[in-house]
């Protein structure tokens, strides 16, 4: 059975020559400050989680923010090492963006985040699954790998995302994440969950806060997700790797994108040359 994560399905729904550049040819992604950060807070709340799961309490703010401030540390020097690998990758515009992304702001940015959580979320959720590793059958022979980050003893899946921004209020129940978790959670529980929350920690420089959008069930229902994965699978088999994002899109500007010159090496090259060159 051929094996396809959660991960490498969103990163298709989102970019698909991104998933050609680091699924099928194996370009490692460049790294970012700022998702070195968003890893140290997601490791933070795992493990306060599975903490609590045992003894209901979990760590203290103190301990949490300690901790937090320990991982980042030890991600900030992956950094450094993952940076000086990629750089031929990188534009000079990229570097300059990440030169000015400054660590210390980041920092206390984390440790303030840390405090609004614990003051307004945690008091209300019980853990029941967190970190859990699921599997599914996503049709035509193949298996659909990934984690849950949280679920809670309501049968609410929480998803907690870092960003900078307040989020606009999304369609979450058109998400095609939340369908793949819904699908996951009855594929553990053998039931449906009683609904489905994307916590935001908004790490704005003014004052961080908590943005929710929760729904009782995805609009897309399991047929039509396994048709879905399997048009992207088909897709990746017949290499279908396009840009879908609009021209001018910040999203592919040479600040943002990490694989900028790849994408313009593309262009110029064709999908097949530029395959027989990076296959190699
Ligand atoms: S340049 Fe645009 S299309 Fe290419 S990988 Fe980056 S985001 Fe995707």
């Amino acid at each position: 059975m051929k094996q396809v994560s959660f991960t490498q399905l969103m990163t298709y729904v989102r970019c698909p020559e991104h998933f050609l550049f680091r699924y099928v040819l194996g370009m490692k992604r460049p790294p970012k400050k700022i998702m070195k950060h968003g890893f140290a807070l997601h490791e933070t709340f795992a493990y306060h989680f599975d903490q609590k799961k045992q003894d209901s309490k979990g760590l203290k703010p103190s301990e949490a923010k300690e901790f937090f401030a320990e991982v980042f540390q030890s991600a900030l020097e992956d950094y450094e090492t993952e940076m000086e690998q990629g750089k031929s990758l990188l534009t000079k515009e990229y570097l300059a963006k990440e030169k000015e992304t400054d660590v210390a702001e980041l920092l206390v940015l984390g440790l303030k985040g840390i405090d609004v959580y614990f003051r307004q979320l945690n008091p209300k959720i019980r853990p029941d699954l967190v970190e859990e590793a699921f599997t599914f059958p996503g049709g035509k022979g193949i298996e659909v790998i990934g984690r849950i980050d949280l679920t809670d003893k309501h049968n609410v899946i929480h998803e907690l995302k870092t960003t900078r921004h307040t989020p606009p209020k999304q369609d979450v129940q058109t998400d095609p994440q939340v369908s793949i978790y819904q699908m996951a959670f009855e594929n553990i529980k053998k039931r449906p969950p009683a609904g489905i929350s994307k916590d935001y920690l908004v790490l704005s420089k003014r004052e961080p806060k908590i943005v929710q959008f929760a729904v009782s069930r995805p609009r897309f229902d399991k047929k039509t997700m396994l048709r879905n994965i399997a048009a992207i699978m088909e897709a990746v088999r017949h290499n279908v790797f396009y840009c879908l994002h609009p021209a001018e899109s910040w999203i592919c500007s040479k600040e943002w994108c990490p694989y900028y010159k790849a994408h313009q090496e593309l262009k110029k090259l064709g999908l097949q040359k530029f395959i027989e060159k990076h296959s190699r």
